[in-house]
């Protein structure tokens, strides 16, 4: 048993939607208003043509692994449950590129082009973490 918490997400104004809706189970991306482009991380302007005109969509919940590396030594105690365990970038079908945890499935079995689709994480009564499955 870890005495240690796992670190939680602390959401701000411009954040706060895309928490909101990993509480919901539901992948929220922003969406320029102005030139039809999807970004993340959440910003407060479009980084494709600088619009401040933007709304929040629902991502599908599906992509591909663009990067991953292997953790074998947890960067905390709370992480060490955990190892090891695969951090991903994945790139989502509407886009963006996305830092993840990949599970169900061994570490071994993680391939870059890997289909892989959301799932969820509830790290306690507040916070909710999207992680990313083998489709
Ligand atoms: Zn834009």
């Amino acid at each position: 048993m870890s005495e240690e918490q796992r670190p939680v997400p602390i959401p701000d104004p411009g954040t706060a939607p895309y928490w909101e809706g990993t509480r919901e189970h539901r992948l929220k991306l922003p969406k320029c208003e102005d030139c039809g482009k999807v970004h993340f991380y959440p910003r407060s302007v479009c980084p494709h043509c600088g619009s401040a005109r933007l709304t929040w969509i629902e991502a599908c919940g599906r992509g591909s692994v663009y990067s991953f590396t292997v953790v074998h030594r947890p960067p905390s105690p709370a992480f060490k449950p955990l190892v090891p365990y695969v951090v991903a970038v994945v790139t989502l079908d509407e886009g963006p590129h996305l830092m993840t945890r990949i599970g169900g499935c061994s570490t071994d079995d993680v391939r870059i082009g890997m289909p892989v689709q959301v799932a969820w994480e509830d790290i306690d009564s507040t916070a909710t973490l999207p992680y990313f499955i083998p489709q």
